[in-house]
């Protein structure tokens, strides 16, 4: 009964972990859930506000522009100017996505013919490679190591790979490591796509979530990444919008009309209530993301100091609402914080095989619950070397 491309396809991660949690519960387990990378904070009330009247408007109930209303795209175009600089025509070089994951998901659709190679970071964002896989593409998966500063080596990937690429998965600031890129990274990225003849996608949702004074650019910042990029972006983690799904590609022109011509024929647009909302959200004060950074940044410095104490070897992040940290084996100590200590965080090869020997903590709870699970992993014995 089922398509066999369903075989290839693993239960999606988080999935799979949602599962296991609810078990748990069921059983009485009062869990520490640092494992979905999914805001605690509420949005905004300006935001919610601007939902609320959009929605009581009747004229919002249609179905949506295919694109994105036009003062959507006009917001988004803006925002990227005051914030990273960089000119967009909001008419042919933005289009409204119902989140980054849908635009991710069906990337390789406009692009990518069966047995053509993608290639894509890994440990990576799980939807690169099933997007690929619906595509009947081959994923080529990138390691980002430790002694790289979890960047990809373009020079390491074969010649034949190379030949065959026609489209890149990056992301960074980089969820699962929390590691962020410079600027250099990213011309070297446009001068091997150029080379290779090879579309760069590239994945922004973190770039305003960051700390100690560092502020992470834009893929489309680097010289001539217009030429051969699209970058994926979202409200999602800017400001607390996991929930409503709304988000933007942002790039050439000749790639948005030909992922937009896939989209027409998906999907329907993003709720024009939720789009006035995202308006305000981008065009309204932003003191709400500083906020936000900083109640992080408070519970990445209780989280890794904690960590640290008890003799684990944690990477400090810049950026990203995640702290990724060494261990033996990412399922065994997955399994024995979940069994022992109550405390939920993300197996490292849940996303990909370089992911290995590593868990991701979502610094998504309060400090005191932080500082719980530190406590907890003590009284369990669950330490570091
Ligand atoms: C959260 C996330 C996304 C998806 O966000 P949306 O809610 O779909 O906009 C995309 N990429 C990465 C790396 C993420 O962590």
């Amino acid at each position: 009964m089922y398509a066999k491309r369903l075989d290839n396809l693993p239960p999606y991660l988080f999935a799979r972990i949602d599962a296991i949690k609810a078990q748990k519960r069921a059983e009485g387990v009062d869990l520490i859930d640092l494992g979905v990378g999914d805001p605690d904070l509420p949005t905004p009330a300006h935001i919610v506000d601007a939902l609320c009247e959009a929605a009581r408007d009747p004229a919002n109930h249609h179905y949506p522009d295919y694109l994105g209303m036009l003062e959507y795209r006009e917001a988004v175009a803006k925002w990227y100017d005051t914030r990273f600089g960089v000119k967009l025509d909001p008419k042919t070089e933005v289009l409204a996505l119902i989140g980054s994951k849908e635009g991710i998901a069906n990337i390789p659709e406009a692009f990518v013919n069966p047995g053509e190679y993608v290639l894509a970071a890994d440990p990576g964002y799980p939807v690169y490679k099933t997007s690929t896989l619906f595509a009947e593409g081959k994923c080529h998966l990138m390691p980002l190591l430790e002694e790289n500063n979890f960047l990809p080596d373009y020079d390491a990937i074969p010649k034949e790979v190379v030949r065959d690429a026609k489209l890149m998965f990056i992301g960074y600031p980089n969820n699962p490591t929390g590691t962020v890129a410079p600027m250099k990274f990213f011309d070297e990225t446009v001068e091997f796509a150029k080379n290779n003849d090879i579309i760069v996608v590239h994945d922004n949702a973190y770039s305003e979530i960051s700390y100690d004074g560092y502020v992470a650019p834009s893929f489309l910042q680097a010289s001539g990444a217009m030429d051969v990029g699209i970058e994926c972006h979202s409200l999602s983690k800017t400001y607390n919008m996991t929930g409503w799904r709304i988000g933007m590609a942002c790039g050439n022109k000749d790639l948005i009309s030909a992922f937009g011509r896939v989209k027409t024929n998906i999907d329907s647009g993003v709720f024009d209530a939720v789009q006035k909302a995202a308006i305000t959200a981008l065009t309204g004060p932003q003191d709400c993301v500083k906020n936000a950074c900083a109640i992080y940044q408070e519970r990445r410095d209780a989280l890794v100091s904690g960590l640290r104490s008890l003799g684990f070897n944690v990477f400090v992040p810049k950026a990203t609402f995640y702290v990724w940290m060494k261990v033996d084996d990412s399922a065994a100590f997955t399994e024995k914080m979940i069994n022992e200590a109550g405390i939920v965080v993300t197996p490292g090869n849940g996303f990909g095989p370089n992911g290995e020997g590593y868990v991701r903590f979502a610094i998504t709870r309060t400090v005191d619950r932080i500082n719980e699970a530190i406590e907890r992993m003590k009284e369990c014995g669950l330490r570091g070397n």
